[in-house]
C-alpha cells in the first residue's frame, strides 16, 4: 500500500516539476502524501521535483512535528532537531523539507491525501504584486470555480517554516468556520501555492487551473484590467448540480 502511495507521489511530483509547466525550478516546491493518520512521506530538502525518485522522499511521524506548533519557545535549532528525529529512519542523514510542519498541519484534515506546493510564475506574478489578495481571490470563469472552489485561503507573507505553519493552521480553521467547506488551495503572499486533494490528479488539476487563471488575470491587465465574476454568479456556479457532476468527473 505505502509503495503504491510513494509511486503516485513520485509521478505527481515529476508532473509538477516539468519545465513546461513553469511551476518550480531547482529545489523549489515540495510535495507529500499521507500514509496513515500518524505518518506521511515528504520530499527531502534540496531535491528537484523534475527528476525526483521514490528514494528522495522521507517517511516522517506527524506527532513530533505537530508538537512544535504549540511550543512558543521553539527555536530554529529545535525545528531542525525535531524534523530530524521525526523521520522513521533516524539514521538517514537527509533533512525533510523546511515546510514539513505545514504539511503536517494540513494532514490533520483526513480528506487531504496528497499535497503539492509550487512557485508558479503567473500565480506568483499576482502574489508578489500590490493586488495579491484581490486578484488571487477573484474568479475568472466557471471552470475556475469548479476546480478551485468559490474561494481559497490567502496567507499574508510571514517567515517560512514554523511561523508560516502556525499562520496556515489558523487561516484554514477560520476559512472552514466562515465558508463551511474545506479549501482546495492556499495562496501565500510573496511565496506560492499549496494544492491539497484526495488524489494526485486533483492536486495537479488545482495547480494547473490556478496557474492558468492567474495567467488570464495577468493578461487582462493589458485589456483594461480583470473583470471577475460577481458573487451571485460565483455562488450560482458553485451550487449548480451539473457543475457538481463536472467536479466529480475531474
Ligand atoms: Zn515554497
Amino acid at each position: 500500500m505505502s509503495k503504491q502511495i510513494l509511486e503516485q507521489l513520485t509521478s505527481m511530483s515529476r508532473f509538477l516539476g516539468q519545465p513546461e509547466h513553469h511551476l518550480a525550478i531547482l529545489g523549489e516546491g515540495n510535495t507529500s502524501a499521507r500514509i496513515d493518520d500518524a505518518h506521511f512521506y515528504i520530499k527531502a530538502s534540496g531535491t528537484t521535483l523534475q527528476t525526483i525518485q521514490n528514494t528522495d522522499f522521507l517517511c516522517v511521524r506527524m506527532e513530533p512535528v505537530l508538537s512544535l506548533l504549540d511550543n512558543p519557545s521553539a527555536t530554529d535549532e529545535d525545528v531542525i532537531q525535531t524534523l530530524q528525529s521525526a523521520k522513521t529512519d533516524v539514521h538517514d542523514k537527509r533533512m525533510p523539507s523546511v515546510e514539513t510542519i505545514l504539511h503536517a498541519v494540513l494532514y490533520q484534515y483526513p480528506q487531504y491525501m496528497f499535497i503539492g506546493h509550487t512557485h508558479p510564475i503567473f500565480v506568483n506574478s499576482i502574489l508578489c504584486s500590490q493586488k495579491a489578495e484581490e486578484y488571487i481571490q477573484g474568479r475568472t470563469c466557471p471552470d475556475h470555480i469548479v476546480v478551485l472552489g468559490r474561494k481559497s485561503v490567502f496567507v499574508p507573507y510571514v517567515d517560512p517554516g514554523l511561523t508560516l505553519a502556525r499562520v496556515v493552521r489558523d487561516k484554514v480553521k477560520e476559512f472552514i468556520a466562515s465558508e463551511g467547506f474545506l479549501p482546495k488551495a492556499i495562496f501565500m503572499e510573496n511565496h506560492g501555492l499549496i494544492a491539497m486533494g484526495p488524489s494526485p490528479s486533483k492536486v495537479q488539476a488545482i495547480t494547473c487551473m490556478a496557474e492558468k487563471c492567474a495567467k488570464i488575470v495577468v493578461g487582462s491587465a493589458v485589456c483594461g484590467g480583470p473583470k471577475f465574476l460577481s458573487d451571485a454568479a460565483v455562488r450560482r456556479i458553485d451550487t449548480r448540480p451539473d457543475e457538481h457532476y463536472r467536479q466529480k468527473l475531474l
